[in-house]
């Protein structure tokens, strides 16, 4: 994909490049770092994994397999067990034992001391399980090591802090748990994905079968591990991976009481028909295309920096990616002016290194929807920009990408991508802020810049979004409550609210 801005000429360190160290005229200050690569040896991965049912690794049912790529290289990480619709009854039966017989039965405490335990063990193996999500998943090691692997264990925490206190969760009611979760997960932040859904479910009496993305089994299959060194009893949390036909078995399986799912809104969308007209409890987090609204009050260069993190964190693999900029017309030029600077310092590259901003596109499928997607927005007339950066030779890179001239109905507009493409709009009044923010099928999160606390408060009132940030993006905490409305689906997962979806009320 080529850029319509001719490159910087960057400067690197130690480069044929005069004394100037690239301050003369068209030089850009040196950005370049040495490398700083993250230990890969730090985590041991495994030929192959099998399905964890029962609190046992065993083969699939008909021996089934299939190979988890390192997108970044493209090179194998593992083999791993491919579940059939006869595992998927295993799991479910040894869940459901394993929630009659002991887990449902044990009192709040003593299910929050296996949750502790499992929260503390993953705090201690935190640098291995970053290591592993990275190589897995694409993301740089900077993001899994700072935000994924420390929210996941936050939720443990949190959630493991609610289990002997769920007769007061619920003011007046008493809070039973529903009994086998069926839980299926996506591949942009699988361990965390995987938090959200096992801590709540745990702490309130559930067992769980948890399917994880076919891309990113792995940390999934390490915290069955961890769950056998936390001594968790056998069925409490079994890890069926395998193809979307086995999230939907496990879906419509007549033994699953809950259904949670985080992914696209087109299986979502199944997946709520199959639970229709029966008793299961369901949850869905689906896509989104948020906007992020910059008024001209705002602090423009703490905007910029709150934009960048919105949209290219974890490559834009977002649901809540702030992937809509919608700024106020007169600053759109200088905003968009810092924007592209900015975008020229960003690293893209080898996710292991330390300095990395932008890794790699998760899998070839989800590259080629990318690619598609910026095509179809150059077709349609917006004007695209793309620093001048390197990529890697292998593995599935994006250039950080920014559309501007976008209008409403184009489809990078409308689209949700998932990958590291911005497209900015622009607005004149409030109104028309909210207006175009809230035109859209979505409605999972937006962000508001400005100085003025009353404007803040009276946008976030009429933007259609379950969640909202103010100066600030992509902040998250275990006890906050997150989801959607409309098509970015519905229940909440987090804070008392995820709780929530994990139980039965009834009169004391
Ligand atoms: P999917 O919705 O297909 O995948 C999410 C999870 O659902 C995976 O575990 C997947 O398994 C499983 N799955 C797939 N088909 C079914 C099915 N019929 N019934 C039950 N489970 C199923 O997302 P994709 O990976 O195909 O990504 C496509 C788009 O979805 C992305 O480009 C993005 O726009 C959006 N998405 C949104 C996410 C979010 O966080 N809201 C997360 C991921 C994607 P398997 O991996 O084996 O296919």
């Amino acid at each position: 994909m080529s850029s319509s801005t001719e490159p910087r000429a960057l400067t690197r360190a130690g480069g044929a490049v005069g004394a100037s160290w690239g301050l003369g005229e068209g030089q850009a200050i040196p950005w370049e770092y040495a490398p700083s690569r993250e230990a890969r040896d730090i985590v041991a991965i495994r030929e192959r994994y099998g399905l964890v049912i029962d609190g046992r690794e065993v083969p699939a049912a008909d021996g089934g397999t299939f190979v988890d790529l390192d997108p970044a290289t493209e090179e194998p990480l593992a083999v791993v067990a491919r579940a059939t619709k006869a595992d998927v009854d295993r799991a479910v039966r040894a869940a459901r034992r394993a929630q009659r017989r002991r887990w449902g039965n044990l009192p709040g405490r003593e299910r929050a001391k296996y949750l502790f335990r499992i929260a503390r063990i993953l705090q201690e193996r935190s640098r291995e399980l970053a290591v592993l999500e990275t190589l897995d998943t694409g993301k740089p090691i900077k993001e899994s090591r700072d935000v994924d692997i420390p929210l996941v264990a936050a939720h443990f925490w949190y959630y493991a802090g609610w289990a002997d206190k769920l007769e007061y969760a619920f003011p007046g009611r008493v809070a039973r748990p529903l009994g086998v979760a069926g839980q299926i997960i996506p591949w942009n932040f699988p361990l965390l994905m995987l938090a959200w859904k096992i801590a709540p479910a745990l702490a309130a009496g559930n067992t769980v079968v948890l399917k994880p993305a076919s891309t990113t089994p792995l940390s999934a299959l390490r915290f069955a591990e961890i769950c056998r060194e936390a001594d968790l009893p056998p069925g409490v949390v079994n890890i069926v991976p395998g193809p979307g036909e086995i999230g939907s078995y496990l879906a419509a399986h007549p033994g699953v009481d809950k259904v949670a799912f985080t992914g696209s809104t087109a299986v979502g969308r199944q997946i709520g028909q199959l639970v229709a007209g029966t008793d299961k409890a369901l949850t869905l987090e689906l896509g989104g295309k948020a906007a992020n609204i910059i008024f001209e009050d705002a602090a423009l260069d703490q905007a910029v920096e709150g934009i960048v993190n919105g949209i290219y964190f974890n490559q834009g693999e977002v649901c809540c990616a702030g992937s809509r900029l919608l700024v106020q017309e007169s600053v759109v030029d200088v905003v968009i002016e810092k924007l592209k600077d900015r975008l020229a310092t960003l690293r893209v590259g080898d996710p292991l290194d330390k300095n990395t901003d932008v890794g790699a596109i998760n899998s070839r499928a989800q590259l080629e929807k990318i690619e598609e997607l910026v095509a179809s927005g150059v077709a349609e007339g917006a004007e695209i920009y793309q620093p001048a950066c390197q990529l890697p030779e292998r593995g599935y890179f994006f250039r950080p990408t920014l559309f501007t001239n976008v209008a409403q109905s184009h489809r990078i507009a409308r689209e949700e991508i998932f990958g590291p493409v911005l497209s900015v709009l622009t607005f004149r009044t409030p109104d028309e802020a909210i207006e175009k923010a809230n035109n859209t099928e979505y409605g999972l999160s937006a962000g508001i810049w400005t100085e003025k606390g009353s404007r803040i408060l009276e946008m976030a009132r009429r933007l259609r979004a379950g969640v909202v940030w103010a100066n600030t993006y992509n902040k998250f905490d275990p006890t906050s409550p997150f989801g959607g409305y409309k098509e970015s689906g519905f229940g909440r997962e987090g804070g008392l609210h995820g709780l929530l979806g994990y139980v039965r009320l009834e009169d004391r």
